[in-house]
């Protein structure tokens, strides 16, 4: 039976660093162990939180139940073919860890999304995505235990409803599933996908013409590290808010009103907006109010600069929101899931 810690302090196991308590704590490793702290009476006494890295949570209290913390390990390789690779991760692995060992075995599919923090078994929970890439790209199935009736179930593709930040996860099947693994179907020959952000750049940069996936992943492991703060000295959570989707007709008077406004046309028709740059306008980048701010750089990330509360980041958040909405007409909404 796993060992249930008593009122412990989440600070390190958040990337925001915020210093709330959890009534109780425990670490899980395996199927079974989770299956019998899901008919714990500590488990049973009221509010339940699974944490994998804390890279994307806000907490602002504390949690008055039990916080489970993810540490399920292991990756196989499940079947492959002359193209194709399926490989099987436990939930708990670490995502960067992952990437880098798709890097060295020569998987490719998953090099644009270095360096992103947090656990693999979150990856789904809002289709995690950076540099042109999606994790719904490679993604093949997953396991994840009912916490009601104790059975493990496979999500195909279809079934997680992946879409841009999300999944059913995130919406109908909230707090109803423990991701257990997750199955990459990856490629044994590169598609390299170099087009988004600067990747192209800092290749020429290096005075590379042909790249590995080894060197788009450093590549995006450089420009990620000049870009983003280091959690490690500054809390946060990455980008704070999802990118909005309009209409292209409120687009169009958008555009009309502030032609220097940032959008990406999407396949629907709707366009997306660079929330970054509508918070930016609203004067809000750099701004720092009491222990925290929106960061000098990245304005879509918002930061801890020490011994802030999730509650004052919360209230940030809300008045960036309501700014944006006064100046723009346009609803930003958390990528960050706030708790
Ligand atoms: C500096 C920085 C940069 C970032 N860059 C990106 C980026 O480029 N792209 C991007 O998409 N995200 C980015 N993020 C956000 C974050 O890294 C991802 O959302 C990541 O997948 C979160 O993983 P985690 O293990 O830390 O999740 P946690 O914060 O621990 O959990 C997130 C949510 O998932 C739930 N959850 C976690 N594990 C499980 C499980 N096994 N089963 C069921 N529910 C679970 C939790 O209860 C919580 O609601 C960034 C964050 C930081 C700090």
């Amino acid at each position: 039976m796993v060992s249930i810690l008593h009122n412990q302090s989440l600070k390190s196991f958040n990337t925001f660093g915020l210093d709330v308590s959890a009534r109780y704590l425990v670490e899980v490793h395996s199927l079974d162990e989770l299956k019998g702290l899901v008919k714990s009476e500590e488990y049973l006494s009221g509010q339940h939180l699974f944490l994998g890295g804390g890279s994307n949570v806000l907490f602002t209290q504390d949690v008055k139940g039990l916080v489970v913390r993810n540490l399920l390990k292991g990756i196989a390789v499940v079947n492959q073919s002359a193209d194709d690779v399926y490989v099987k991760v436990a939930s708990g692995e670490v995502w960067h860890e992952f990437v880098l060992n798709c890097i060295a075995n020569g998987w490719a599919g998953v090099e644009n999304l270095s360096l992103i923090p947090g656990s693999v078994g979150a990856g789904p929970m809002q289709n995690i995505g950076a540099y042109g890439v999606e994790l719904k790209d490679v993604f093949y199935e997953l396991e994840a235990l009912d916490l009601e009736s104790l059975e493990v179930k496979v999500f195909s593709k279809e079934d997680c409803k992946f879409g841009y930040r999300e999944s059913v996860f995130k919406h109908e099947l909230k707090g109803k599933y423990f991701i257990t693994s997750v199955t990459f179907n990856l490629q044994q020959h590169a598609t390299l996908n170099t087009s988004y952000g600067a990747i192209q750049q800092q290749l020429n940069l290096k005075g590379i013409a042909a790249p590995s996936i080894k060197d788009v992943s450093d590549a995006v492991i450089a420009i990620r590290s000049t870009k983003l703060p280091n959690p490690n000295v500054l809390g946060n959570a990455g980008s704070f808010f999802k990118n909005p989707e309009v209409e292209s007709t409120l687009f169009s008077e958008l555009k009309a009103a502030h032609p220097d406004i940032v959008g990406y046309p999407l396949e629907s028709g709707n366009v997306k907006l660079a929330a970054g740059w509508l918070i930016e306008q609203c004067g809000w980048k750099g701004k720092i109010v009491g222990n925290c701010g929106s960061h000098k750089d990245q304005a879509l990330v918002l930061v801890n600069y020490g011994g802030a509360t999730g509650a004052e980041v919360y209230a940030l958040a809300l008045s960036i929101k309501k700014s944006v909405f006064e100046k723009f007409g346009v609803e930003i909404n958390p990528e960050v899931n706030v708790i």
